[in-house]
């Protein structure tokens, strides 16, 4: 299985699960975050709120409501600040306990968006290193899952995801 690179706004993919880059408080905000909560619609909020919030690394599920994707896995990005609070494994974290949810779930088909590298500032090449480090390895692992789609919103992301994802393909050919 090969981990598939798509550059658009996640809300429209179908999907089984696709997942927030949400914040600890799991009742929306901006970015990808408010994204999805207009397209899903306000039962969403809902839900959320029934949820107690999300540690920074940790994932919680919900429906999808309106969205085409059955499930929403919200996961809590760090707050890039200078790599000296342990983002790295944090962030990682949360690309791996998102999938453990999927997995959990019986979810087939899964999209990230490239979590903490808006408005959290994580730096984004070093951010798309991490995510396919971590999808890969889950996926040695884990034969479940059928589709991981990485989302790119804008055109220089798609270019890191793509840089990274062949740069793997070279270092299994060594
Ligand atoms: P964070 O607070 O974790 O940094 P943001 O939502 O600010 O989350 O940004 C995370 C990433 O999601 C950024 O790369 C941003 O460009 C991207 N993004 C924003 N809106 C969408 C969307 N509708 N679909 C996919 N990705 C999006």
């Amino acid at each position: 299985m090969t981990i598939e690179v798509w550059r658009g706004d996640i809300t429209t993919l179908d999907v089984d699960a696709i997942v927030n880059a949400a914040n600890s408080s799991l009742l929306g905000g901006g970015g990808v975050d408010g994204a999805i909560h207009r397209a899903a619609g306000g039962e969403l909020i809902h839900e959320c709120r029934l949820l107690g919030g999300c540690k920074t690394g940790e994932a919680k599920i919900t429906q999808g409501y309106k969205l085409p994707a059955k499930f929403i896995i919200h996961t809590v990005g760090p707050v890039w600040n200078g790599g000296v609070l342990g983002e790295d494994a944090l962030l990682a974290s949360c690309y791996q306990r998102s999938l453990e949810v999927a997995v959990q779930h019986r979810i087939r088909s899964i999209a990230f968006p490239a979590i903490s590298t808006g408005i959290y500032g994580f730096p984004p090449e070093r951010a798309a290193r991490i995510a396919v480090q971590t999808v890969t390895a889950f996926l040695e692992k884990n034969a479940s899952l059928e589709r991981v789609v990485l989302v790119a919103f804008d055109e220089p992301t798609e270019g890191l995801y793509r840089a990274v994802l062949e740069n793997c393909h070279l270092l299994e050919l060594e």
